[in-house]
């Protein structure tokens, strides 16, 4: 006979772990399907401040806490051609309650986060990969690659740049103009900050728009990557030597890099930045990357993705309470507006980065005390703050 969940969520990341977490709570009977053995290497290490509350609700947070995960309490933007740097530091901003984050090595965190579903009730199916849903009027069925089925009312969406659902419904779409490509490794010796510091997240601005990342981690090893637009990608078949010569670029993290060395295969990710038309069916919904992914910049995407999850739980609830489908109540399209609030006031904040050339011109935005406070908190992801000043004057 099938097995019947209630809810079941395609992928197992942190946007699938914390909606998995959080319906467990509330005594829904949600199972997850995760395709990959943990741990596995996975990109997206530096976390934002607002992601903690949710954390807390999951019930996630005491892990994250518990002292392997090293704090991250701001993020510096270097100049390219100087040392001058703009720094935003959480304790700063608008909402003082959350002022500091983690950076985490994915492996562990995929992990813990997944581990903690299942703490917290929801039923883990791991390795299994979902081959195929069907979707019918009452209810959906899920087939797994080991041939068996699963029975469940709705079908969420969590698999990430895969985006499962997303691209079998035809709604994903490249984003028209984020078109950039990351190069990526993990290295031993990068040099840090004393104490407090240390955990700081170091974005070296680049020549041509193109910048840099210094994500360290609790003991040795540095997470280091560069990211620039396809159209200028020219690393032909060396990329030690191409990620070398970039990273000299930034004198800040030149300095940072003497005597490193490079502890894992270089990575390359081009166009990973995507939007969807909408994020529901009548029994489908999208969360997380599956639903939208921008731009790594201004590390919002697991924020997204849990953001996503917390948005997405009173929905399913309704749903699951009134016997309806997301379409015919209305609330998918709630949904999407209420994602896309935060998801559109990130992508101007993007723009900014892009458009302009971001360190001077913060330096002269954020000598005003509530523009300085305003920015701080969105750089820690604050974005569906309605107290925020710059996003009340809709700066962004
Ligand atoms: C270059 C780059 C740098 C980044 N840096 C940061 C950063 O510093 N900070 C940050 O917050 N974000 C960053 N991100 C974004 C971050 O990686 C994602 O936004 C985040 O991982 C999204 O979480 P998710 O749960 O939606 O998806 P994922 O983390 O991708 O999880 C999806 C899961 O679904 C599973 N899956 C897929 N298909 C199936 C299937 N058919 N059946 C079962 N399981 C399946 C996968 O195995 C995977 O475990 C970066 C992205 C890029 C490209």
């Amino acid at each position: 006979m099938m097995k019947k969940h209630d809810v079941i969520i395609i992928g197992g990341g942190p946007g699938g772990s914390t909606l998995a977490a959080l319906l467990a709570k509330q005594n829904v009977n949600v199972a997850v399907f995760e395709r990959e053995d943990f741990p596995r290497f996975h990109i997206g290490e530096s976390l934002l401040p607002s992601s903690m509350p949710i954390f807390k609700e999951s019930g996630f947070y005491e892990t994250l806490n518990s002292g392997k995960y090293i704090r991250k309490y701001g993020a510096r933007f270097a100049d390219c051609t100087s040392h001058d740097e703009v720094y935003f530091g959480f304790e700063d901003g608008f909402n003082a309650e959350i002022p500091s984050a983690f950076e985490v090595e994915r492996k562990e965190f995929d992990k813990d986060i997944l581990d903690n579903a299942r703490k917290q009730g929801a039923t883990v199916y791991q390795p299994v990969r979902v081959k195929d849903v069907e979707f019918l009027d009452t209810h959906c069925v899920v087939t797994t690659n080991k041939g068996d089925q699963y029975e469940a009312k709705f079908v969420i969406d969590s698999t990430g740049r895969d985006a499962m659902l997303g691209k079998n419904n035809k709604v994903r779409k490249i984003h028209p103009d984020l078109n950039n490509v990351a190069v990526f490794a993990h290295y031993f010796g990068v040099k840090r900050n004393e104490g407090k510091h240390e955990g700081d997240i170091l974005i070296g601005m680049l020549p041509e728009k193109a910048w840099s990342w210094v994500i360290p981690f609790k003991g040795d090893i540095t997470s280091v990557g560069v990211v620039c637009s396809t159209k200028i990608f020219n690393a032909g078949t060396d990329l030690e030597e191409y990620l070398n010569t970039m990273l000299a670029k930034s004198p800040r993290v030149k300095e940072k890099m003497a005597g490193a060395e490079r502890t894992t295969e270089i990575t390359v990710i081009s166009n990973y930045s995507h939007v969807s038309e909408t994020y529901t069916g009548k029994r489908w919904m999208l969360i997380g990357d599956a639903a939208v992914f921008l731009d790594p910049m201004f590390s919002s995407g697991v924020h997204m993705a849990c953001t996503s999850a917390k948005l997405a739980l009173p929905i399913i609830l309704q749903c699951l309470k009134e016997n309806a489908t997301f379409d015919d109540s209305g609330l998918g399209q709630k949904y999407k507006e209420d994602i896309d609030r935060g998801v559109n006031r990130f992508h101007s904040l993007i723009n900014l980065f892009y458009k302009g050339d971001f360190v001077k011109d913060m330096k002269k935005t954020l000598t005003l005390d509530n523009v300085r406070k305003g920015f701080t908190s969105a750089v820690a992801g604050d974005m569906w703050n309605e107290d925020n000043y710059i996003l009340q004057r809709k700066v962004l």
